[in-house]
């Protein structure tokens, strides 16, 4: 188990501090976000702590499939029916503001704005 003590989402996944979880399983664990920005705003994160997505691929590739599956199982299980945004955020220029990987899934009605 990879984890790193100054990280608010290692802290969140050992329990150390508060979150709604929506979804754990073995390798991973889905809590809602605080701010959210869609009526459904829920975030898939490892167990292990990995900086971002490059790190987790060239670690552990397995457990990039693991969090996309635990994603797709967060979006059937909170019922999103008309479809969902899987979002990563990676490094500085791509918006990420906490440095422990994450897939953001948005939905619960249309998405719009970048990419949308
Ligand atoms: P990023 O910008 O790194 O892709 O996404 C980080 C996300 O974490 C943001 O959407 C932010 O709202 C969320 N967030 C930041 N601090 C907390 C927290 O303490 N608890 C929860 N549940 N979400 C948080
Ligand atoms: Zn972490």
């Amino acid at each position: 188990m990879t984890t790193d003590p100054s990280c608010l989402f290692c802290k969140i996944v050992a329990g150390e501090l508060p979150s709604t979880l929506v979804h754990e399983d073995e390798r991973t664990v889905a809590f809602r976000d605080l701010h959210p920005a869609a009526p459904t705003h829920v975030l898939v994160v490892p167990r292990d702590h990995h900086a971002d997505l490059a790190a987790v691929s060239a670690a552990d590739p397995g457990l990039v499939a693991d969090l996309v599956a635990a994603a797709v199982e967060v979006a059937r299980k909170e019922g999103l029916d008309g479809g969902h945004r899987l979002v990563v955020n990676t490094g500085a220029d791509g918006g990420q503001t906490v440095f422990h990987v994450h897939l953001h899934v948005l939905g619960g009605g249309p998405i719009t704005g970048l990419a949308g």
